[in-house]
Parts: C-alpha cells; structure tokens; sequence
C-alpha cells in the first residue's frame, strides 16, 4: 500500500516534468534550426542574386560551355551546389551533376517562386543527394527578360548537427532533472504515505483483534488529525467491547445459574445458546446443541410446534408440556425478538417437575393423614358405641375396651407428635445445637435404651465400633433420636432369632453410620418412595407403625447437611446409613424435600 501511494503521488510529477521537457526541447530546437535556417536563407539570396547577374549574357549568348564554367567556378568558391534551370525547367548548367541526365526541375517550389515572384526558397530532403537541403532560386534577367532561373543549394547538415546536439544536451538535462525530480517527489510522497502507513499498520493490528493498537505520529495535517481520530475510535471501542464483554459475562453467569432452561434461536432456526437449566431438561450439551436446527434439540412435537408458531406469528407462546419419554413436565414460553437480525427469539423452559411432584406429595400427604386418623377414630367410635350398648354393664369387659380406647388414643396422640415433630423440623423450628461428639456417643445410648425391646423380641443387637473414629460435630440429641428410629424399625421388622448390627466409620470426611439387620427386606418398588410421609412397604407388617419415622430421620440427616439411604434384598435383611459431615457448617445443610 505503501509503495503503491507513494509512486501515486510522485508518478504524475514525473510524468509532467517529463512532458514538460519534451515539449521544451522540441520547441528550443525547431527554433534554433528556423533561426539558423533563416540566416543561411538570407545570406544565399544575395549569393543567387549576385550569380544570375553574373551569368545573364552567357545565356543570352548561348554559350553553354562558358556557363558551364562559371557553374562549376562559382560551385567550388562558395562550397555549394549550384544549378541553371532553363524557363521550359531543363537544366542548363549544374555543378554536381549530368544536367541531360537529370528530370525537369519546372515543379519545384522556389523555382516556381522566381518565376512568379522574382525568389524563392525552400528547404527539403533530396533524394538525390539523400540529405535535407536548402535550395535557393533567383531569376537570370537580361535586358527585361528572364532567361533562365539561377538556383544555389546548401546541405543542411550543419544545422542538422546542430540540432541533433542541442537536443542531446536538452536530453541529457532532461534525464538529470528526471532524476532529480524522481528524488524530489518521492521525498514528499514519503512524507504523506510514512505517516499513512504507519496508520494502516494501527488500523491492521485492530483489525486483527488488537484492540489497544494506537497510531503514534507527530505530523498535525491531515493524516494527523485522522491519527487523532482513530486512536479516540480505537479507545472507544475497547471501552464499548470490554463493557459489552462484561454485559456479556454476566449475561452467561445469570443464565447459566438460572433454574430456567433459556434456548435462544437463530433466524435460520438454528440454536444460537443453552444454558445449564436448559442442558439438564434436554439432556444435551450446548456444545453439540450450537448450530443445530431447534427441532433437532428440542425433540418434542409440541415444543417444536411451540417455536414454530411464534417464528411464524412473531407472538409470544405459551404451552405446558409433558413427556414420560424425556421425563419433564414444563412450562415453556417462546418469546420473539422483534427487529433483531440475528436472533428471532428464545424458548424458557420451566421444570414444573418438582412443583408437580410437591403438589402429589401434599395430596398424598393429606389423604394419608386422613387415612391413618380414620383408622383409629373408627376403632374409637365402635368401642365406645360398645360401650354404651351395655359393655359398661360389664365391669371387665368395660375395663378391656376402656384399656382398648386408651391404645387408639395413645396411638393417635404418637401420630399427632410426629406429626407435629416433622413440621417443626420441615418449618426448621427446631435449630441444631451442634458440638463435638465421638461415634460411641452418638450410637450407644439409644441402642443401649431398645436393649430391652431386642432382648423381648429375641434378636441379637449390637455396635461394631473402632476406637479411631474421630469426633464429629453433630446436635447428639437429633441423632439419637434417627438411630433410635432405625434400630426401632429394625426390630420391627426382623424375625426372632435375627441380628441387627450399629456400625460406624468414616469415609471423605462424613461419618457414615450403618444399621443393619437380617430381617424381612423391603421390595425394590418400595425402595425409593421409602422416606416419605406415611409410607409404609407392607401394610400388614407395620405393627401399628405411622409411616412417619424415616420421613423424620431423612430431615434430621440433611438438617446436618448429610444424606440417608438403605440398601435391601427381600427375605435378607436391610441395611439404612446416613452420613453427616465430621465439621458441621451451617450453609450446607441440604434444602429439604
Ligand atoms: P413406621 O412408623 O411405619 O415404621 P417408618 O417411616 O419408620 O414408619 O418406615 C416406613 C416403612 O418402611 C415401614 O412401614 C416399613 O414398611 C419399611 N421399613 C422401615 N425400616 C425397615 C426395616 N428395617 N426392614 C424392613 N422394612 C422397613
């Protein structure tokens, strides 16, 4: 670009110095050879003059040989060629040549001159001689009349040299100045393209991506002040795109932590972004969702059909969607972008899933509670019509179904506490009182306390304990109370005869403790739904269980920021841990379900 600028500018200079010079050195010599022609014209007239005067009586007389003479005299004193045309144009008399042996000379113009004007001249190539000569005429007059025209010719070679030499030396200038004019012009160029270049270089260098690319020049033309510009527009735009970057970051931060899956869509109905809400409800990357056709992404007739009539309808849609096969239950929202001309609009998917899920356990959770208070109020309401249909008569009868509503209402009055215990841990009422406590702590007064009840039921229970456990920071009080609800459903539901081991340990720096027994196991159906409200495996083996006990301890657990499971085969026996962090740290108690 440089190089190309720089011979723009300093071509046309050299062009018109060169034009210039030409046009001068045609015009210098054209005139030094009319000048110099000139004056050889006016000297030879005088010559031709003074020649015809002298040979007018040889012609008059006819004596060709005496002419002849003179011709030849007058050639060789004056070094010219010179000739006597006769008025018919035959030559008489010629210095150089055979006069028989040459053309008539009647046409040419200064003998043409002579005859009508008294002179003439002209100058011409010879082809004869083969050389530009100047030829001049002159009438031979005798006594009034014109006998012949006298005619003296002089080579122009001189001249020609002459010129020939002024035009080398005005070449030879030329070249010089040429060159001088070369330099001259590319200096200036160099002047307006260096600064130019040094411009292009900064605007390449942004143009690259290099955004703190500057011009730095000192020149204050033009180019300078244009300098000035770019540096301030380059600045501005770091400003803009480092603003636009951030906008952008927190733009990504903001839809990446939202709950909502976003899908933003192209104009050609490609995918344009997914965040991370949207990657786990579609289960796709957005690295392999980029640049693919939405339909090919969504995968859902109705989501796709969703999209499309808001492509089409440029309106904002609104669908709840639900698919067995993809496992969501959604409300997803397609909003057009107007004018944009990149994107045409983008899809929220709301995952109703959990909302749809907590709405079934608040409807299980109120015909459970209905169920279980029905039982025993029913059983109330029977023994007290019994009652009063004449039991009471009966003093130990009366007595025995007395004892019999003292149960129900034991029952219901157990129920209503539990119930009543999960809300306030659900509500977090009751906060944790952590502080550090060993395993053996934790495990052994509540085993310690159901000794008995094992012992009754005739199976074996014990703790399997290593002394190197460290201490955990638990609320002891809570804990008791999931172990005690373990061991209790342990003995449940175990046969006499069977065994049920408390273990713990410490597995990544969680306290993992395990009760284990050889009892009747639980159906792998019942497994997952096992920590709910009023769940209960097997109905008729639950010895008037409520179906709250597991519910209370899974909230115990994560109200420490840990997590329970169990593990079971039917007719083998179960096994129900939890794992509560070694350091407790209020922010990491789990939400609760
Ligand atoms: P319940 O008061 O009925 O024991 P839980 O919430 O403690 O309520 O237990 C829920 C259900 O889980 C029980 O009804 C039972 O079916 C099953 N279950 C709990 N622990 C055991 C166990 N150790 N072995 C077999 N089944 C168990």
């Amino acid at each position: 670009m440089k190089h190309h600028l720089r011979w723009r500018i300093a071509l046309p200079y050299v062009v018109l110095i060169l034009i210039i010079l030409a046009g001068l050195t045609v015009y210098v010599s054209n005139t030094v050879r009319n000048t110099r022609v000139e004056d050889m014209e006016q000297g030879y007239a005088e010559e031709v003059h003074a020649f015809a005067t002298l040979i007018d009586n040889e012609i008059a007389d006819g004596d060709m040989q005496a002419l002849s003479v003179s011709v030849d005299e007058w050639a060789e004193l004056f070094s010219v060629r010179v000739t006597v045309i006769g008025m018919d144009g035959a030559v008489l008399a010629e210095s150089d040549y055979e006069p028989s042996e040459m053309e008539n000379h009647l046409s040419r113009p200064e003998v043409i001159d002579a005859i009508e004007l008294g002179e003439g001249s002209s100058s011409r190539f010879s082809p004869t001689l083969q050389e530009n000569m100047l030829y001049l005429a002159a009438p031979v007059v005798h006594q009034g009349v014109t006998l012949a025209i006298a005619r003296v010719a002089v080579s122009l070679e001189q001249v020609e040299l002459e010129v020939t030499r002024l035009r080398s030396t005005i070449f030879l200038a030329t070249l010089v100045a040429m060159a001088a004019a070369l330099l001259v012009a590319v200096l200036v160029a160099d002047r307006v393209t260096v600064p130019v270049s040094k411009l292009d270089r900064a605007a390449h260098r942004m143009a690259e991506g290099d955004l703190s690319s500057r011009y730095y020049g000192s020149s204050r033309d033009e180019v300078g002040r244009l300098g000035e510009t770019f540096n301030l527009m380059a600045s501005r735009l770091q400003i803009e795109v480092a603003r636009l970057s951030t906008e952008q970051g927190r733009l990504s931060a903001i839809l990446n932590h939202m709950a909502d899956g976003v899908i933003s869509i192209s104009n050609e109905g490609r995918v344009r972004r997914l965040n991370a809400a949207g990657e786990r409800i579609l289960a796709i990357t957005e690295k392999e969702a980029m640049g693919r056709s939405f339909a090919r992404v969504l995968r859902h007739h109705e989501l796709i059909e969703l999209v499309q009539r808001g492509m089409e309808t440029e309106a904002e849609q609104e669908a709840i969607v639900s698919s067995a096969l993809h496992g969501f239950y959604l409300r997803a929202i397609y909003t057009p972008l107007g004018d944009d001309d990149i994107e045409s609009g983008f899809v929220i998917l709301q995952d109703l899933t959990m909302v749809r899920s907590a709405e079934q356990v608040r409807r299980d959770f109120v015909s459970n509670a209905s169920h279980e208070l029905r039982t025993p109020l029913a059983s109330l309401k029977a023994l007290v019509e019994t009652l009063r249909d004449g039991a009471l008569e009966d003093p130990p009868a009366a007595q025995h179904f007395l004892d019999m509503i003292e149960d129900q209402v034991d029952s219901l009055t157990q129920m209503v506490r539990e119930l009543l215990e999960l809300s306030r841990i659900e509500s977090s009422q009751v906060p944790l009182d952590p502080a550090k406590t060993t395993a053996a702590d934790i495990i052994v007064p509540p085993v310690e306390r159901l000794m008995p009840q094992a012992e009754r039921a005739g199976i074996s229970l014990r703790i399997v304990l290593s002394d190197d456990l460290p201490e955990a920071e638990v609320d002891s009080q809570r804990l008791h109370q999931v172990i005690t609800n373990l061991v209790h459903n342990a003995i449940k539901f175990t046969e006499p005869g069977g065994h049920i081991t408390v273990s713990a340990q410490v597995v990544a720096s969680e306290l993992v403790i395990s009760v284990q027994d050889t009892g009747v196991g639980i159906a792998e159906e019942d497994l997952p739904r096992i920590f709910e409200r009023f769940y209960k495996a097997d109905r008729s083996r639950t010895g008037g269980g409520t179906g709250l006990g597991l519910a209370i301890c899974k909230h115990i657990v994560q109200q420490h920021g840990g997590h329970i499971w169990v593990e079971s085969i039917m007719g083998i026996g179960s096994t129900f841990s939890f794992a509560v962090p070694l350091r407790h740290d209020p922010n990491q108690a789990t939400a609760m379900a």
